[in-house]
């Protein structure tokens, strides 16, 4: 199983090197984030040995079980769609919410940031492709929400993430992509106090490579890592 995850991760990163290499990028520009949801420690600590130092989980519990066990330097992300009343319990487990999808739990965050003494850095999660499943905000909704959130002075907004429809042809979603990065283009060129667009987050296992060749900065994949869950 080690050795799988190894050669997965040797694979998935000379794919974004050629990505890269494609549109005149620096694959350091690019954060992988090994999405490591439903598998076991043994699955993690087989990346973190194979130099993986940033992990994406969507649920708390198995952050706040998972990250206490793992190495100093590993990062956990939250990913995942992500209730108020979890918030305390996953602030001190995580570098970055990536899945801010309302006002209300940005509001959440700011109140239990306070009462912890800490600033979190998070992104919106902004549901481009408009699936009535997906949680996110509508990208005509985002500027709005910015006006709320930056006066939250222990809540950070980095940047943007999107979670692109399912697809057959990755091809598919290069306007996804593209529409999120002229976002987060729009949005920098207003130079908001407490906002910066340095992140984008977009792109998982079937589509990685072309948000990177459209300006992605972290890409979550899981399955191509850790195989089917
Ligand atoms: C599960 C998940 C991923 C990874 O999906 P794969 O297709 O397995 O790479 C990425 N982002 C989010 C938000 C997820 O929930």
């Amino acid at each position: 199983m080690s050795s799988m995850i190894a050669a997965n991760l040797e694979e998935v990163r000379a794919r974004i090197d050629q990505a890269c290499a494609r549109c005149g990028r620096d694959p350091k520009e690019v954060t992988l984030i090994a999405v490591s949801k439903t598998k076991p420690l043994e699955d993690l600590q087989a990346a973190y040995a194979a130099g993986s130092r940033d992990f994406g989980e969507n649920k708390v519990q198995e952050i706040v079980s998972k990250e206490p066990e793992m190495p100093e330097d590993a990062r956990f992300h939250m990913i995942g769609h992500l209730q108020r009343n979890k918030v305390k319990q996953v602030l001190k487990h995580v570098v970055m919410i990536h899945s801010v999808d309302s006002v209300r739990l940005a509001q959440q965050i700011q109140e239990d940031a306070v009462k912890e003494g800490i600033h979190v850095d998070v992104l919106l999660e902004v549901n481009v492709a408009k699936e009535e499943s997906k949680f996110g905000f509508l990208p005509e909704e985002v500027e709005e929400a910015l006006e709320t959130i930056r006066n939250f002075s222990n809540v950070h907004i980095r940047g943007l993430m999107t979670i692109a429809p399912f697809v057959e042809d990755s091809e598919e979603n290069r306007p996804v992509f593209q529409k999120l990065y002229q976002l987060a283009v729009d949005i920098k060129s207003k130079n908001i106090d407490n906002v910066t667009m340095a992140v984008l987050s977009m792109g998982m296992t079937g589509d990685y490579e072309v948000a990177v060749e459209e300006g992605a900065t972290m890409i979550r994949v899981g399955t191509g890592i850790f195989g089917a869950r």
